[in-house]
């Protein structure tokens, strides 16, 4: 059966294939432990499941505008105020099914055939493909000095005359760095200079550690919202443990949210009038569950971060938000894809390797999950890699041994 060029060029979903390996392993009765997951194991807030349920008893779940709700936008607005110091207009914003929806239907609507997207590594594994979908080239720049955090220098040096839009993610997806605020600074200044698009990927923005500061992108635009290319993608699958819901947003000038609005009518309208619902509780609804996940992941983070620091050998940054941290295992192994695949058939841990986010040699680990699977978790690693560690190990009821070095 043929297939298009364009599914052709489009591996699955590394991420969501391994969520599919654990589900099945755990369903045979293995004692997996995923350390590969994307989404906070606590529950939706209240306001949100009130709103949905009022919303679903009235039994009048119709199609909503393709912009989304009223209320919703006006929320959007609330909270674009609120965090980000910055005053906008519901005309301004797109409510679509998850900050991916968001993305891909925002990189379709400034791309053209050959343009080329920076993407800075490690970044998120879905931004190339993205970008691929949209007809875009992604252009990866990877930091000289092999940190979490590329220079100035580095971006500017990948861009070309071909060069359209910069992908910003902080906290950044699998790192959990978060930019400095000079870097922000100078990107937005310089993709003003440059007249290029500035995506800001602010999903895991709540999520910070250690009173870090996280960065509003808007404090140094100059340009008025008319003109400005600064666009902003955002959403309640993370800080409002709201995966399921499928809602994000994208903030813009609004010949951009008219464009988008344009695509996303022909492919999906609006996003759920469920679930809009449900996002306009969350935002407009009381915020402690949102400060109770942040410090539940701190400690998370704490705890693995201490774990992985007993192995011998393996290099880890503190992160400074998001539920993932990105430890260099090189020193072991330096194919990461290996590695995962060693891990998950000898100890059943599930990790995400980082050639998919664009450097070889680390790991994705999630953190987001119970403090007995992070420090099982760490422990079987740790086993599986120290050749002075015991010969012997339980996973679940079953022994095993190390019959690899
Ligand atoms: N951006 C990043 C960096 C992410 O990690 C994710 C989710 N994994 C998303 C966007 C998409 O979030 P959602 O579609 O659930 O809103």
């Amino acid at each position: 059966m043929s297939i298009s060029q364009l599914a052709k060029s489009i591996p699955a979903s590394p991420t969501l294939a391994l969520n599919d390996t654990a589900r099945i392993l755990k369903e045979k009765g293995e004692a997996v432990i995923h350390l590969g997951g994307g989404e906070p194991k606590s529950k939706a807030p209240i306001d949100a499941i009130l709103s949905a349920s009022a919303k679903l008893n009235s039994a009048e779940i119709k199609y909503t505008p393709t912009e989304g709700i009223l209320p919703l936008r006006q929320a959007v607005v609330r909270y674009t105020e609120e965090n980000y110091g910055h005053l906008t207009t519901p005309k301004n914003i797109l409510i679509s099914n998850g900050a991916k929806q968001s993305l891909s239907v925002l990189l379709q609507s400034i791309i053209d055939p050959q343009d080329e997207v920076i993407v800075l590594a490690p970044y998120w594994v879905s931004y190339p493909e993205m970008i691929k979908m949209a007809y875009g080239k992604p252009v990866i720049v990877t930091p000289e000095d092999g940190g979490q955090e590329p220079t100035m220098d580095d971006i500017t040096q990948a861009v070309g005359s071909y060069t359209k839009a910069i992908i910003v993610n902080s906290p950044s997806n699998p790192s959990g760095a978060i930019y400095s605020k000079e870097l922000i600074a100078e990107l937005v200044k310089y993709c003003e200079k440059k007249d290029l698009y500035l995506i800001m990927d602010d999903i895991y923005h709540k999520l910070v550690f250690d009173g870090n500061e996280w960065t509003s992108p808007y404090q140094f635009a100059k340009a008025n919202e008319v003109k400005s290319k600064l666009i902003v993608v955002n959403g309640v699958s993370k800080a409002y443990a709201m995966t399921g819901f499928r809602i994000g947003w994208t903030v813009a000038n609004t010949k951009i949210i008219e464009a988008m609005n344009n695509i996303q009518a022909q492919t999906t309208s609006c996003a759920s009038a469920l679930l809009q619902v449900a996002a306009v509780g969350a935002l407009n609804g009381i915020q402690s569950g949102v400060e109770s996940l942040r410090t539940t992941l701190q400690n998370n983070r704490d705890i693995m971060i201490n774990e992985l620091r007993t192995i011998d050998g393996v290099r880890v940054e503190k992160p400074g938000g998001t539920f993932y941290c990105f430890p260099d295992f090189s020193a072991y192994e330096k194919s990461a894809a290996k590695l995962s695949k060693l891990l998950l058939e000898k100890v059943r841990v599930v990790t995400v390797p980082g050639n998919e986010f664009g450097m070889d040699g680390h790991l994705r680990l999630s953190y987001c999950g119970s403090i007995n699977d992070i420090k099982d978790g760490v422990e079987r690693i740790k086993w599986a890699l120290d050749p002075k560690a015991p010969n012997e190990i339980f996973i679940g009821d079953r022994k095993m041994v190390r019959d690899w070095s």
